[in-house]
């Protein structure tokens, strides 16, 4: 799985921490998005999948 982010655009919304809190953080001082993991386990597709599709902004893109 690779994920890319365009954390220029980023929110700080915080749905993907919420939907993928072990790929996803984000920045104390901003809020903007932290990428814990860039190719996480097959397990994570999931909830990464979610977290893509639960962005405000669509800042998040994922190829499985
Ligand atoms: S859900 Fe989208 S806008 Fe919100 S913190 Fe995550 S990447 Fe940024």
């Amino acid at each position: 799985m690779d994920i890319s982010i365009d954390f220029d655009k980023c929110c700080g919304a915080g749905q993907c921490v919420l939907a993928a809190p072990e790929v996803f953080d984000q920045r104390d001082e901003d809020g903007v998005v932290v990428l814990l993991d860039d190719n996480p386990p097959a397990g994570q597709t999931e909830n990464v999948v979610q977290a893509a599709a639960a962005c405000p902004a669509a800042v998040i893109q994922v190829r499985v």
